[in-house]
């Protein structure tokens, strides 16, 4: 498929993630494995793989038709292309699970792996499915934002231009909409503006725009009408849970978008014990994975719990926040069973050994009050994960979405049959902080 690279790079590559890059020249590329050397570039954009809407559609209407476990909604459409926005719920048990994925629509490797699980769980006859089944109720969001997982046409709604997929949806800011454009979740430079998604949820989940004071916006650009949305901590409307160390709570997303809308009243719904989103991050590397001599591992996956004051505040342990004191809005013990809820992961790859899945890394945390974890987690004191497989979809050809997609399978049908036999509760919660943080590496390819 030939690719529009011009207006690829204008609007596909959002760099992710914090921690350092270290940059990797030619003469360096067989230094690292299993991605060195990389995949040929003329392999490495390769949409063939990935579910449209309307075919990750049918794929689960006829999971649902074949099987009497799940159960299948519309929950909303998106912005632009009006594609249905999808839940699945799976299970009738006590402890309720809400996954998320393709938030940012350059990152789908999760809705393939949904469609995986929900295979699975529709038709396996395992004991642990039963298991699962009888303990969890399980609540699926495969793709939050369609508009940018099938980006078509000048405009991202089109039909006969060439697909691609980017971060953002395709809502046009418009006045009337909010006071000011939320200079935090809204891509005013792109060709095309929208939002992204994961600066755009409200830790009032009652949030309308107008209601508040004009002196909570801090404006960035009067020309422009660009500001950012500081809420005091006295009007938020939840109890602190571990101290409270802010006056205001910064980039509060605004919950304007119907994607963000359907995603908030989906958590409300399910009343979740347990949250985990899917993301893709840039190429990292496990840093200490050359600690037995030879050359260093990509990190598969690296894996982020949010945590409060009570985990910031312990001495002797490399957090490398962008904000130190974290979300205090959960309870120690939430913030205690999100740290197991990472550490887990790690733990079920070992069974791999050395090697491409026994590399998963930590993502440095810091809170995005715009952020699904971090604005939706505290409403139903829910633990949290977000997993980032390494590389972006525009990066790496079908090989390595095989591997991102099983790392994913592994990390969350474990944390199923964890959370369902009890189990994960036996996670020292520190291994979490043992985890190396990841470091960032650069791709040849984006090099162009
Ligand atoms: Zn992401």
């Amino acid at each position: 498929m030939k690719l529009n690279r011009r207006r690829f790079l204008e609007t596909g590559l959002v760099v992710s993630g914090v921690g350092l890059t270290k940059t990797v020249g030619a003469q360096d590329e067989d230094h690292y494995r299993p991605g060195g050397p990389w995949a040929p570039n003329e392999q490495a954009i390769n949409y063939n793989g990935y579910l449209t809407n309307d075919e990750l559609g049918k794929r689960l209407q006829q999971i649902d038709k074949r099987s009497d476990r799940i159960a299948l909604e519309q929950i909303g459409a998106s912005a632009g292309r009006g594609d249905p926005i999808w839940e699945v719920t799976v299970g009738d048990g006590n402890e309720n699970v809400h996954i998320i994925n393709q938030i940012h629509g350059d990152e789908p490797t999760g809705a393939a792996a949904m469609v995986k699980i929900l295979q699975t769980l529709a038709n396996g006859s395992a004991p642990a499915i039963e298991t699962i089944l009888d303990n969890l109720t399980i609540t699926i969001i495969p793709r939050v934002n369609p508009d940018g997982a099938n980006f078509v046409g000048d405009d991202g709604v089109g039909t006969d231009g060439e697909l691609r997929q980017r971060r953002q949806n395709t809502t046009e800011w418009t006045e009337g909409d909010s006071r000011y454009i939320n200079a935090n979740s809204y891509g005013h430079g792109l060709e095309v503006p929208g939002y992204d998604l994961n600066r755009s949820f409200s830790i009032d989940p009652d949030y309308t725009p107008f209601d508040e004071p004009e002196e909570w916006w801090s404006v960035r650009d009067e020309e422009a009408n660009l500001a950012a949305l500081n809420m005091p901590v006295d009007e938020v409307p939840l109890e602190p849970e571990d101290g409270m160390p802010y006056d205001e709570l910064w980039n509060v997303g605004l919950n304007i978008n119907p994607e963000t809308q359907a995603v908030t009243k989906s958590f409300l719904e399910a009343d979740p014990d347990w949250a985990i989103t899917h993301h893709h991050q840039n190429a990292t590397i496990d840093p200490e994975s050359a600690a037995q001599g030879g050359p260093e591992w990509q990190s598969i996956m690296s894996v982020m719990a949010p945590f409060g004051p009570t985990y910031a505040g312990l001495d002797g342990v490399d957090y490398r926040s962008y904000v130190g004191e974290g979300n205090p809005f959960l309870s120690v013990d939430t913030q205690t069973r999100s740290l197991q809820l990472s550490g887990l992961v790690a733990d079920q790859m070992e069974q791999f050994g050395r090697g491409r899945f026994n590399t998963i890394t930590r993502y440095g945390y810091g809170p995005l009050w715009g952020s699904y974890l971090d604005s939706l987690c505290p409403q139903t004191d829910a633990a949290g994960a977000l997993y980032e497989v390494s590389h972006q979809s525009d990066s790496r050809g079908h090989k390595a979405r095989g591997t991102m997609v099983k790392v994913t399978v592994e990390g969350i049908m474990a944390t199923f049959e964890r959370i369902a036999d009890g189990s994960i509760h036996d996670v020292d919660e520190m291994t979490y902080f043992d985890l190396p943080l990841s470091e960032g590496i650069e791709n040849p390819h984006d090099n162009r």
